[in-house]
């Protein structure tokens, strides 16, 4: 079974410039930018521009500079955003949804990067 991708998602519409976004970085295959309804002071969102819905879909699909570039990219507003532990920022989280179980709203593959604040435990 393939994997489908809905064009018509915001992201899609976001990488065709048909909406505007607060861009924090853009390289060859990806975009960060800040998420409109932040869960914290640092809440980016990185993307990658190809057509990949969840995690699994770019991991499994991309190629190795897609991927190369997608991970570098995530690093690289961790630094922009001072939250990198043991470098002088508190830390972060990282989360992906993917899909109807994972809560996923938009169906473009997203990482959340989270930081700024105590995250609070994800397990009691
Ligand atoms: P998900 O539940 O992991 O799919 O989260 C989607 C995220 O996209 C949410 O945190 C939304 O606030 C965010 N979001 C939705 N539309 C926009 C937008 O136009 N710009 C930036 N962030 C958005």
């Amino acid at each position: 079974m393939a994997y489908a991708y809905d064009e018509n998602n915001i992201f899609a519409k976001i990488l065709r410039g048909e909406i505007p976004n607060k861009t924090v970085l853009e390289t060859e295959h990806s975009l960060a930018f800040h998420d409109i309804r932040p869960q914290a002071p640092v809440h980016v969102l990185v993307i990658p521009k190809g057509p990949y819905v969840t995690y699994d879909h770019f991991a499994l699909e991309a190629e190795a500079d897609e991927i190369v570039d997608f991970n570098r990219t995530v690093g690289e507003v961790c630094k922009m955003m001072d939250v990198q532990p043991g470098m002088g920022g508190g830390g972060y989280r990282m989360i992906s949804n993917a899909g109807e179980a994972g809560v996923q709203e938009v169906p473009h593959l997203h990482i959340h990067i989270l930081g700024g604040r105590w995250m609070g435990r994800m397990v009691p």
